[in-house]
C-alpha cells in the first residue's frame, strides 16, 4: 500500500476512448492497493485552440486574462475523468489547482508554485477517493487564476508527490519514454532505461518536450524519483533520478529549440560597465539572455551578440533601440530563423573529443556553426533554423549507434 502520483498529458486524455483508457489504470493501481493522486493536463490541442481564440481578439493580452482562459481546459478534463472513473465504479473527486492548495507567485502565465497546502487532499484521500487535480494551474495573493507555464502539469505533479511523501510519481505520455532524441523525428532514437536529474534537466531546458524542465528542477530538489512512461503501452519507461549506472553512453540525448532568435547590438565603446549597461535592461524586463559572444575589441569598438526567447525578440529590440544612448551602441540586429541544437550526457566529462564529432558531423552536412556554448555536461550550437533537424539526425547518427 502506497500513495502513488500518476500524470496524464494531454493526448493521454485527449477524447472518450482515452479518457477510460486512463481510467483503467488509475483503476488498476488503486486495486493493488495504493492511493492514487491523478493530475491532467488540458485534453489534446485544447491549450493551442485557447491561445489561437485570444489571438483572434488581441495581440497584445493581458496576461491575468491569458491565465483565466488558459486555466479552462484542465478544468474540463478533471470533471471528464473523475466522471469516467465513477462510471467504472471507482470513488472519485475532481479539484481545481487552487481547490487542491497550489498558491503561487504573481508571474502570470509563468507562475512558479510557492506552497501547497494538501489539507483537502489528505481528507479526500482519507475518504477512500481518488483525486484527480487540474495540472498547470493555482492561485496567487490576490486570488487571481494563474498557470506555471506551457508543460506545467509535469510541474504540478512533481510538486504534489513531492508535499504527499508519494511513493512514486509517474509521468504518462504519448511515447514510451525519454528517448536519444524526439522519436517522432528520429526514428533510430532509443529509449533510455535511466537518465539523472542533471542531464533530463539540461535535455528539457534545451527543448526535449517530454518533460517540463521546471519538473525536474523540482524533482532534483526535493528527490523525488520519475517514471516516464507510456499511456498507450503498458512497457518499462525510463527513470529520471539523481545517480544513474554507468551506462557507457558517452552522450544522452540531442535536443533542438526552435524558441532562439539572435540579437546583435554593433559597435558598442569597448570600455568597462557594456555588458553590464545591456544586460541589466533586458534583465529588469525579465527576458532571459541564453548564449552570450563579444567580439574582441577594434578602433575602441567591439559587437555584443545573444540569443533571447524568440517570442522574446521583438521586446528585446525595442528596449535596446529605446535606450541606446545609454551604452552608445550602433544597429540592433535581430535574427529570427536560427536554432539552438544541443547534446546532453554526463559522459562528456570524462572523455576527449565530444566536441569535435558534434562540429564534424555538422561540417559532414555543410552546415555553417553561428555560436557555441559549453557546460559540463552539454554543447549548443545556434545554426540557421532551416538545417536543424539535418544536424539533429547527423549528430545523432555521429553518437548513438
Ligand atoms: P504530454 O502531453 O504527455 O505532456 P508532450 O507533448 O508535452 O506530452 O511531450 C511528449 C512529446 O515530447 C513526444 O510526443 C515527443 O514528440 C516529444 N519529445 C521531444 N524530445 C523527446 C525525447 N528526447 N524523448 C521523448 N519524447 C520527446
Ligand atoms: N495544457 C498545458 C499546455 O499545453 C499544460 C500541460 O499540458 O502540461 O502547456
Ligand atoms: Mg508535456
Amino acid at each position: 500500500m502506497g500513495l502513488i502520483v500518476q500524470k496524464f498529458g494531454g493526448t493521454s486524455v485527449r477524447d472518450r476512448d482515452c479518457l477510460f483508457r486512463v481510467a483503467r489504470i488509475v483503476a488498476d493501481t488503486r486495486n493493488a492497493g495504493n492511493d492514487v493522486v491523478v493530475v491532467v493536463s488540458a485534453q489534446g490541442d485544447t491549450t493551442d485552440d485557447l491561445l489561437v481564440k485570444a489571438a483572434e481578439i488581441t495581440t497584445d493580452p493581458s496576461h491575468r486574462e491569458m491565465d483565466m482562459l488558459l486555466a479552462t481546459g484542465e478544468q474540463i478534463s478533471i470533471a471528464l475523468l473523475a466522471m469516467a472513473l465513477q462510471e467504472i465504479g471507482v470513488p472519485s473527486v475532481s479539484l481545481t489547482g487552487w481547490q487542491a492548495g497550489f498558491a503561487t507567485d504573481r508571474t502570470y502565465m509563468s507562475a512558479r508554485i510557492k506552497r501547497l497546502n494538501t489539507e483537502r487532499l489528505e481528507s479526500e484521500l482519507a475518504r477512500n477517493r481518488v483525486v484527480v487535480v487540474a495540472g498547470f494551474q493555482g492561485l496567487n495573493k490576490s486570488e487571481d487564476i494563474t498557470t506555471l507555464g506551457r508543460g506545467g502539469s509535469d510541474t504540478s505533479a512533481v510538486a504534489l508527490a513531492a508535499a504527499l511523501h508519494a511513493d512514486r510519481c509517474q509521468l504518462f505520455t504519448d511515447v514510451e519514454g525519454v528517448y536519444t532524441a524526439d522519436p517522432r523525428k528520429i526514428p533510430k532514437a532509443t529509449k533510455l532505461k535511466e537518465i539523472t536529474f542533471d542531464e533530463m534537466l539540461e535535455l528539457a531546458s534545451l527543448g526535449a518536450q517530454v518533460l517540463n524542465n521546471r519538473s525536474v528542477e523540482l524533482a532534483k530538489k526535493y528527490g523525488v524519483e520519475l517514471e516516464v512512461i507510456s499511456s498507450l503501452n503498458p512497457v518499462p519507461g525510463t527513470i529520471v533520478k539523481e545517480e544513474t549506472k554507468v551506462e557507457g553512453m558517452l552522450i544522452k540525448g540531442v535536443a533542438k529549440d526552435e524558441n532562439v532568435a539572435v540579437i546583435s547590438i554593433l559597435e558598442v565603446p569597448d570600455v568597462p560597465g557594456m555588458s553590464f549597461k545591456v544586460f541589466s535592461l533586458l534583465a529588469q524586463k525579465k527576458i532571459n539572455v541564453d548564449i552570450i559572444l563579444q567580439s574582441s575589441g577594434r578602433d575602441g569598438k567591439k559587437d555584443l551578440i545573444f540569443t533571447v526567447p524568440k517570442t522574446e525578440a521583438e521586446n528585446a529590440k525595442r528596449i535596446l533601440e529605446d535606450n541606446k544612448t545609454r551604452f552608445n551602441g550602433g544597429e540592433v540586429l535581430i535574427n529570427k530563423n536560427c536554432a539552438k541544437v544541443s547534446i546532453v550526457g554526463a559522459g562528456m566529462q570524462s572523455h576527449s573529443g565530444v566536441a569535435s564529432t558534434m562540429f564534424e558531423a555538422l561540417f559532414g552536412q555543410n552546415i555553417n556553426i553561428h555560436m557555441i556554448s559549453t557546460s559540463e555536461i552539454k554543447i549548443s550550437v545556434i545554426i540557421d533554423a532551416v538545417d536543424a533537424d539535418k544536424a539533429v539526425a547527423a549528430i545523432h547518427d555521429a553518437f548513438i549507434q
